[in-house]
């Protein structure tokens, strides 16, 4: 069964770019309510899953259900609006628009979606929420590294997500930095939001995550509890470079 219990499926999912199989057959599912750990060696088709369920890439093959409702090529904003919101490796915003400008844009969009986030239904709220009510009127700008990341995960908090797609939240981050945005992300998942997130640090893996499933060329490799998918020996193969 597709989805019993999983807020998320893929099922039998291919992802091509020209000859190259970025995501070859892969089938898994991500349970409502947990925090779900995708890892796998650099190149392992990660962020193509996260591009390719948020509606981003196009799908050579399989199917992708949200809900258990079919979402296989819908558009972005229809999926966001469906309830999955994402974050970005690499954050970008305009660095003129004020904190404020930035969640208010999403915020605006998934105007009827609100009720999904009650306690997170302003922009002041939400920037409060993830450590940036000091810097609401600031330009992004003139934001830390650190800042940058919380206003990622605060502008796909905006879109009222109840399943959130964290990839590589902590990149280039210190370790206490780290440790502060790993608090917001247990914050989310308090306010009943489900998470996946990508993530090469296995101490951010072994703490936050319930579960693992790994990606290797493109294919499951493994999935399950994070100690026995990290004990796997195909895994730590795969992460030797064998
Ligand atoms: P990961 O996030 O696990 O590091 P990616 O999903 O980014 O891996 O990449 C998976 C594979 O797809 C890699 O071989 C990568 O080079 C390739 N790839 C990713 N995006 C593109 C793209 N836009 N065009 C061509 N190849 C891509
Ligand atoms: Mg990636």
């Amino acid at each position: 069964q597709p989805s019993g219990g999983a807020i998320l499926a893929v099922e039998d999912l291919t992802v091509a770019f020209g000859g190259l199989k970025a995501l070859d057959g892969v089938s898994l599912s991500i349970a409502a309510g947990e925090i779900t750990g995708l890892i796998g060696p650099n190149g392992s088709g990660k962020s193509t899953l996260v591009n390719t369920v948020s509606g981003q890439l196009p799908v050579r093959g399989g199917r992708i259900r949200l809900h258990g409702g079919d979402v296989t090529g819908r558009r972005p904003d229809r999926i966001v609006r469906a309830g999955m919101a994402r974050t970005y490796q690499i954050p970008r915003v305009p660095p003129t628009l004020t904190v404020e400008e930035v969640l208010s844009v999403p915020l605006l969009y998934a105007g009827r979606d609100r009720h999904r986030l009650p306690g997170l239904g302003d922009a002041a709220a939400i920037a409060a929420f993830c450590g940036l009510g000091p810097l609401f009127r600031r330009h992004c700008g003139d934001l830390s590294v650190t800042d940058l990341r919380r206003l990622e995960i605060a502008r796909a908090l905006a879109c009222a997500p109840d399943l959130l797609l964290l990839d590589e939240a902590m990149a280039g981050l210190s370790h206490e930095d780290s440790v502060e945005v790993m608090g917001l992300i247990r914050n989310v998942h308090e306010q009943g939001i489900s998470i996946v997130i990508i993530e090469h640090l296995m101490r951010v893996i072994t703490t936050l995550c319930h579960r693992v499933v790994v990606l290797n060329n493109g294919r499951l490799l493994a999935e399950g509890a994070p100690a026995t998918v990290l004990a796997d020996q195909a895994v730590r193969e795969a992460y030797l470079g064998k």
